[in-house]
């Protein structure tokens, strides 16, 4: 299958771009920012809380991303990979995250159910027997509480959880009809207090143990071994930057009761591009906002004898006028 992927996150298209032959990703990542990291922390002034400096959050991000790259495609962490992209996003209150597209060799790409179970696991650690993974679960990648019990979450609409949180106890990981994997949720009596809200196994967001637990931060992974994924994490990744509807008005004097003033729709509506101040800072910084693995690069190609020849103009004239003749 060929996948044309541009080279800009805007939409925009470059025809000179070339095209690249490229299978299905195998998995999805989702790094997201922890603004309780100790560097974070320590590197803090007096009174100063993480979203006082976006120049160290970025910073801080950054790097740990170049980390975990590393970690994914040269440690092979996951298994050996042949081809991986990844996008930055900034979320509304301004914290940068990762999409990351991973694309195993053959040998490496989850095919079974046990293969999922290796890379991903939706259960708390046992406290006792994994203290430091139990509570990076609790902190990083428990969903909610969402629900009746608090129908003002963010992830409420129309009285539900759009993410389908709780999700049901699955003894074993399985695949859909469609190639998804639902992941093992066994009951296994471990629970969380979280407002007052007991959470297990059901709310656990699907991450890789290891990784979030040397990252202490939300990584959320999913396999996604079906083409028909293709379409949507692709858009996913390189959907854009944010936007913002702003409509501007002035208060009128003539607005008075039963004097209607004619509303310019047209003139008033902005479509607006919404940057944050952790943007601000990674685009000041001009750090990459998105990379691909391997880079892909334009060959130049041409008929025989119609190679390509670059002329300096002020070189060429300054020959002619000593009376050297053209080259052919
Ligand atoms: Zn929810």
């Amino acid at each position: 299958m060929s996948i044309r992927m541009d080279d800009r996150t805007d939409g925009q298209r470059d025809d000179g771009m070339d095209d690249r032959t490229a299978r299905c990703p195998n998995a999805f990542v989702t790094f997201t920012c922890n603004p309780q990291w100790l560097e974070i922390k320590r590197a803090l002034l007096l009174g100063q809380q993480p979203q006082d400096r976006p120049d160290l959050v970025t910073r801080v991000f950054k790097i740990k991303l170049k980390e975990l790259i590393n970690d994914i495609h040269k440690k092979h962490i996951l298994g050996r990979t042949i081809v991986g992209i990844y996008v930055i996003e900034f979320q509304k209150r301004g914290l940068p995250h990762a999409h990351i597209l991973i694309f195993f060799v053959e040998d490496c790409k989850p095919h079974t159910v046990e293969d999922v179970d290796r890379m991903i696991s939706v259960e708390l650690p046992n406290p006792e027997t994994n203290r430091l993974a139990h509570e990076m679960v609790a902190r990083c990648m428990m969903h909610g509480p969402c629900g009746a019990a608090f129908p003002n979450a963010p992830c409420m609409e129309e009285g539900k959880c759009k993410k389908k949180y709780p999700r049901k106890f699955q003894s074993e990981t399985m695949m859909d009809v469609n190639g998804y994997p639902i992941y093992r949720r066994r009951d296994t009596r471990h629970t969380l207090l979280v407002h007052g809200i007991e959470l297990d196994n059901r709310w656990v967001v699907p991450p890789n143990v290891y990784l979030s637990t040397k990252y202490d931060a939300h990584i959320n992974i999913e396999v996604c071994n079906n083409i028909r994924a293709v379409k949507y994490l692709f858009k996913y990744v390189y959907k854009g930057h944010d936007h913002a509807t702003v409509e501007i008005s002035r208060q009128s004097n003539n607005a008075t009761e039963g004097n209607v003033v004619k509303a310019d729709e047209i003139k008033k509506y902005l479509d607006c591009r919404y940057v944050s101040a952790s943007e601000a800072a990674w685009r000041i910084f001009k750090f990459d906002m998105h990379e691909r693995f391997p880079v892909v690069e334009r060959l130049q190609y041409h008929l025989p004898n119609q190679q390509m020849v670059l002329f300096d103009n002020q070189m060429m004239c300054k020959k002619w006028q000593h009376g050297q003749p053209f080259p052919k």
